[in-house]
């Protein structure tokens, strides 16, 4: 099993606030070339590529000689990590969609009621354990249009949440491509978990060969939409649906002129903190 060399710094109450002692352990500890850093008021928690880089950085925390800071060197298996750090992540509900961390899942299952659909995610793994506006908005996008028995293409699938939910709606077929090789592997765990049938591909969109389908969701950042707007459109099917997010409020405006532009009318549209999701339709040939 692989371990990440981490250190745990511990504030006392009074230096929870110590601005400028978080300043400067911020610009030390950089030297140590952290991969991680996990951050609340009274404990962080940093995450390094070798053990050597976590000794150094303790070493030369020692040399600070604050007592206003407790020290701890620690090695984090995987799940260890998973766990400690997402401990406090409990299932997330979408309409009648409910997104749960593995540890959770029985728990869910026994209050779902007998219309909810529940989605077992593991967290440490992937963009996407629903704790995020957009991926809970998709989720309840994807429950205003019909999704079954038509086939489905999830671009940035992540830890495949969104592919997931699609498959678990009753999709014909579910692509999901990712980019980043790494979601992919994420996704495919998360896939046999949930006993469904997705397609993965580790794919940069726009690429050639992607299959058109009926749905396209595809929840990424604004900027990427609006360069890609018109590649989406035409991976759909005629009367196709597509659900966008990842957009901020002041993108709004811009992604769904970008989409009209490629030929499709805006159909529904929700908002949550700073965060947009868009539900466009294309009907008839483009
Ligand atoms: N669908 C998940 C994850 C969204 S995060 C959810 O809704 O929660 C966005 C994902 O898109 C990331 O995993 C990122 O690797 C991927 N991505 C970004 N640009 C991409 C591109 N051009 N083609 C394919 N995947 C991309």
């Amino acid at each position: 099993m692989k371990h990440f060399p981490a250190l745990d710094i511990r504030f006392t109450p009074e230096a929870e606030s110590a601005f400028p002692l978080h300043d400067r352990l911020m610009a030390g500890l950089d030297d140590f070339r952290p991969t991680a850093i996990e951050e609340s008021s009274a404990l962080w928690r940093v995450f390094f590529d070798s053990p050597g880089s976590r000794d150094g950085a303790l070493a030369w925390l020692r040399t600070l000689g604050d007592t206003r800071l407790a020290l701890e060197p620690l090695d984090l298996d995987d799940e260890d990590w998973a766990r400690r750090s997402q401990a406090d992540l409990q299932p997330i509900r979408a309409g009648r969609i409910v997104v749960s961390p593995p540890w959770c899942a029985d728990a869910a299952r026994e209050s779902a009621g007998p219309r909810d659909v529940l989605i077992v995610v593991i967290p440490s793994t992937g963009f996407g354990t629903g704790h995020h506006a957009s991926t809970r908005m998709c989720l309840e996008l994807l429950q205003d249009i019909p999704v079954h028995g038509r086939s489905v293409l999830d671009i940035g699938t992540g830890s495949g949440v969104l592919a997931i939910a699609a498959a678990r709606l009753g999709a014909r077929v579910v692509i999901a491509i990712d980019n980043d090789a790494d979601a992919i592997a994420a996704a495919r765990e998360n896939v046999a978990l949930n006993g469904v049938a997705v397609e993965l591909a580790c794919r940069e969109f726009p690429a050639d060969g992607v299959a058109e389908s009926d749905i396209i969701v595809a929840n990424l950042t604004g900027q990427l939409l609006l360069r890609i707007a018109a590649d989406v459109v035409s991976h759909l099917t005629a009367d196709g649906d597509i659900v966008v997010s990842g957009v901020l409020a002041e993108e709004q405006e811009a992604v769904e002129r970008a989409f009209q532009a490629a030929g499709a009318t805006l159909r529904g549209r929700k908002s949550e903190d700073e965060w947009v999701a868009l539900h466009l339709r294309v009907t008839g040939d483009r």
